[in-house]
């Protein structure tokens, strides 16, 4: 396993850390007075600098933009709603590219209204992810499908296991480098299959997200922990994920609206990067 407490080579902020209170700019500035190296921005950010100013800033400061949060969510109710899905999914695409991202972030995406057809979902996820993987290869910017945390299945994100993810990629391109996974700590560690699967996935692995699971955990999307405050087996995990040749960079994710979104960003970005040499 890499070296984490002597360096901060392999660290990267993902904004949704510090959303609450700094905006693109001010983040990018902030990696640079901490030393960390990457970030990955949302899509918010970059669409209020606009995405070729966003690329520039980016660029300026050096940092290596480990991903672009985020795209997919393709089912909908009705053909108008999927096409509409897949077009946004295109500017994702361009938006990835314009700031250099190694990846775009797909989540699954929920139930369409009126709908309880999760398996329907699914399918079109995989029929969405297969319309825009074209213009993904024509960008370069790798697909990145991060499954969520079973609880969201319903309402935000129908691909929950890293095994569905790698299902999806081996019927749809198996080899393609344009498809691959993001492991993100919070919403696969539960997982009975998880070596088995990070294994499998190898060099799919497109990013690597770290927080923590807080217990009690008060709210369902908003409540997760730094690391080290929870019960999360970090060290472990990124173990399995180094043991597949995987060596990007380490993206700390955390929402957490009553504690780390309320509290000074410099004292945030600073506990990051202790806790990265500490305890991930
Ligand atoms: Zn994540």
């Amino acid at each position: 396993m890499r070296d984490l407490a002597g360096s901060l080579r392999w660290l990267s902020l993902n904004t949704a850390t510090v959303r609450e209170q700094w905006d693109l700019r001010q983040a990018v500035e902030g990696c640079v007075r901490h030393d960390i190296p990457g970030i990955a921005p949302w899509r918010d950010g970059v669409q209020a600098l606009g995405p070729a100013k966003a690329g520039a800033l980016l660029r300026e400061h050096g940092l290596t933009v480990t991903g672009l949060c985020r795209a997919g969510m393709f089912p909908a109710a009705d053909a108008t709603g999927r096409q509409a899905a897949i077009d946004d999914n295109f500017r994702a695409i361009d938006e990835a590219a314009a700031i250099g991202a190694q990846c775009l972030v797909l989540l699954g995406g929920g139930l369409p209204q009126g709908s309880k057809d999760l398996v329907d979902a699914r399918s079109q996820f995989r029929d969405g992810l297969a319309a825009v993987m074209p213009h993904a290869r024509a960008a370069g910017v790798p697909l990145a499908i991060e499954p969520l945390h079973p609880m969201y299945a319903l309402e935000r994100a129908c691909i929950n296991t890293l095994a569905q993810a790698n299902d999806l990629i081996d019927e749809l391109g198996s080899d393609d480098p344009i498809l691959g996974v993001a492991v993100d700590a919070y919403h696969v560690h539960w997982d009975p299959d998880l070596a088995a699967q990070i294994a499998r996935s190898g060099p799919r692995i497109l990013g690597f997200h770290v927080c923590d699971w807080l217990a009690p955990t008060r709210d369902m999307l908003l409540d997760r922990g730094m690391m080290g405050d929870g019960l999360i087996d970090l060290p472990h995990l990124r173990g399995l994920v180094e043991a597949t040749g995987y060596d990007g960079l380490i993206e700390v994710e955390i929402f957490s609206k009553d504690d780390w979104w309320r509290r000074d960003p410099d004292d945030v970005l600073r506990i990051v990067a202790e806790r990265y040499r500490t305890v991930v």
